[in-house]
């Protein structure tokens, strides 16, 4: 038997959920549903949104309704347009088996007039704002003397949106024998006192802690300074090709500028506010809906209860001035039982309230680096390797192109076409973040603290950021793909300088180039020994890394950069890199970067075997054979056999 057969759903209706996916009800639907189903019990369910409330108290609702009678027999208020259209189509996509079931969504900001007639029509369960509802009160137009059930979903959202005196004036037009059902995320004691006023010896249902966070999102803070934050969002962004994002600003004019200044720079970004008309408003909304828009910039009222499925991260770009607002930021993401990220890009003096955060959801924030120019770049760069060996090719168009795309590519290996695939998009990435700087509002600090403590060679680490106090940054354009070890590199430069391991210090492996630092006063003497080498047919390039002016590169415009045209859409940008879906090796935490663990899963079993099929040979080993080592394992020389 059907779970929710079970739970006591009658047929229709569950054959009806189970089309929308509804295969075992959610923890709120199995605990609410037995009890509002009896009908007789006042109820408090404290539950953050995407929990699966509106099935919660919509399903018992609609086995609640006499369908003969054609009168408002059920009222839901909830506090935005956007969640009440959300319900009421929830609601009837549930009923969609019950032909004589009637619900109408009544909200402000819509004609007046259609809703008025559809009401006149007849309604058994009406759904909405209350600013509207009372209006059309105040008309006579609607008639509560039977309603047999008020459903208060979002009720801490109603009052903070000041909507209390409305709900009373609504709620003084309905019999006294009603039951009262209130949903809400957060219990703070405005809510309580409605609790009291309203109910008689409500049931309570509480799902996780109370005032807690939803369990499914992760919350992450990186310290920034304020004129670094905007660079710092954009980077985060690049970070997570696949982003689908609510970004919180708190005023109207912050979330204005910086939706312009993504779309200038190149993202697919809108804007919603208190300034924009209803229209305005919905299309804005229709956008992100559709996912045709990537990036939704709001303010907290504006934001209030849109209920978007799969939000990948919310973004503070502001902290909120109300604790209490975090959680409803964040509870736009991690909806029906997906995960998803609450990111909050704060300056040092706002550590005190991630703290106030922290006690106030029940749960730990995990402080983040802001990832530097290249763990971008190497992402986005892996994101397009996984789009091209997952994209789905569409035969019958492409078939007829092949033999001559073929033809072009007759005399270059598979490895140098791929090469030149990926160049094509990399070489811009590359370009805009050449120079980037370290944009953690700690990051001179920590360089200089290493270089004092000396704990570059105690750790024996050789990641990292921020060049060691004494060591010059060096880039070298081999990397990961090469199957290029740290081992190799650092095994090449002592054998071929006689310089010691200790001179050698932070080797940061990327993609398809890597940095390395070594004591400033061997610059030259390593530079010198690579000139000679080639590497698998290319030149090896060594040259001393610099580091970004300030500002860096990214108060620029990327559209341009990134060769005109706005690269992202639908699903946005190059894709690939799903955090989520590519397991734990790539989330980005704290100390650990993401890029090693996903680049070891892609490159398969390479990392122990170093890279034994590309000998590297000087390019003089051409002529005579060469006399010094190439790369190899442990710096040993490689003979060019050919
Ligand atoms: P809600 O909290 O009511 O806004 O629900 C959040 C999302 O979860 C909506 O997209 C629902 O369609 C979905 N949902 C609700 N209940 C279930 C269920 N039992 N199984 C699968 N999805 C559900």
């Amino acid at each position: 038997m059907n779970p929710f057969n079970e739970l006591g759903i009658r047929e229709d209706i569950v054959n009806a959920i189970t089309e929308l996916g509804f295969e075992t009800p959610t923890p709120i639907q199995e605990g609410a549903i037995p009890v509002l189903l009896s009908g007789s019990n006042d109820f408090v369910g404290l539950a953050q949104t995407g929990t699966g409330k509106t099935a919660a108290f919509g399903l018992p609702l609609l086995e609640l309704i006499d369908y003969k009678k054609n009168f408002p027999q059920a009222l839901i208020l909830c506090p935005t347009r956007e969640l009440c259209l959300q319900i009421s189509n929830d609601i009837k996509n549930y009923a969609k088996n019950l032909p004589n079931a009637s619900v109408v969504a009544v909200y402000g900001g819509a004609n007046i007039v259609n809703q008025l007639r559809d009401i006149k029509r007849g309604v058994q369960i009406v759904v909405a704002t209350p600013g509207r509802m009372k209006d059309i009160l105040n008309r006579k137009a609607i008639d509560f003397s039977q309603v047999g059930f008020v459903v208060l979903d979002e009720a801490d959202e109603m009052l903070n949106m000041g909507f209390q005196e409305d709900i009373d004036d609504i709620l003084s037009t309905t019999p006294k024998t009603k039951k009262t059902w209130l949903f809400s995320a957060t219990m703070p004691r405005e809510v309580r006192a409605i609790a009291q006023n309203y109910m008689t010896d409500p049931k309570e249902l509480t799902m996780g802690t109370k005032n807690t966070g939803n369990v499914n999102i992760e919350h992450e803070y990186y310290i920034v300074k304020a004129r670094d934050k905007y660079a710092a969002f954009k980077r985060i962004v690049d970070y997570n090709p696949e982003i689908f994002g609510i970004v919180f600003c708190r005023t109207k004019i912050e979330t204005q500028e910086i939706a312009e200044s993504l779309v200038k720079d190149g993202y697919n970004a809108d804007a919603l506010h208190g300034d924009l008309s209803q229209q305005q408003r919905d299309k804005v909304m229709k956008r992100y809906r559709d996912r045709s828009l990537q990036l939704l910039i709001a303010t907290d009222v504006a934001a209030r209860g849109i209920d978007v499925n799969d939000v990948t991260h919310v973004i503070n770009f502001s902290l909120p001035d109300e604790i209490e607002n975090y959680t409803h930021r964040s509870g736009r993401t991690g909806r029906a039982g997906k995960t998803g990220i609450s990111i909050a890009i704060i300056n040092s003096r706002e550590t005190g309230k991630i703290r106030q955060i922290e006690k106030t959801i029940g749960k730990q924030f995990t402080k983040a680096e802001v990832p530097t120019g290249f763990d971008v770049v190497e992402k986005q760069l892996f994101g397009l390797v996984h789009k091209v060996h997952t994209v789905e090719v569409n035969d019958q168009q492409i078939d007829q192109y092949i033999p001559r795309i073929m033809d072009e590519f007759i005399d270059i290996s598979k490895e140098d076409i791929i090469k030149r695939f990926v160049s094509l998009e990399f070489n811009r990435f590359l370009d805009y973040y050449k120079g980037a700087r370290d944009l953690n509002a700690d990051a001179d600090d920590r360089g200089k603290e290493r270089g004092e403590r000396g704990e570059r060679s105690e750790r024996g680490e050789r990641g990292g950021r921020g060049t060691s106090a004494g060591f010059t940054r060096l880039f070298i354009n081999l990397g990961a793909v090469d199957d290029f070890t740290r081992g190799d590199l650092l095994g090449y430069i002592c054998n071929n300088t006689g310089i010691s391991g200790r001179s050698v210090g932070k080797i940061d492996m990327k993609g398809v180039f890597s940095f390395f630092e070594v004591e400033t006063e061997f610059v030259e003497k390593v530079t010198e020994a690579f000139k000679p080498i080639d590497f698998h047919g290319r030149d090896v390039r060594i040259e001393v890394s610099g580091d970004a002016p300030s500002g860096g590169s990214e108060g620029g415009e990327r559209r341009e950069r990134s060769g005109g045209g706005e690269r992202r859409s639908g699903s946005g940008g190059y894709g690939g890199g799903d955090r989520r879906s590519s397991g734990g090796g790539e989330r980005r935490s704290g100390g650990g970067g993401y890029g090693g663990g996903e680049r070891r899963e892609r490159s398969g079993g390479n990392s122990g075997g170093g890279f034994r099929d590309f000998s590297g040979k000087r390019k003089d080993d051409k002529k005579d054979g060469g006399s010094r080592g190439g790369f190899g394992g442990g710096g040993s020389r490689r003979r060019n056999d050919k």
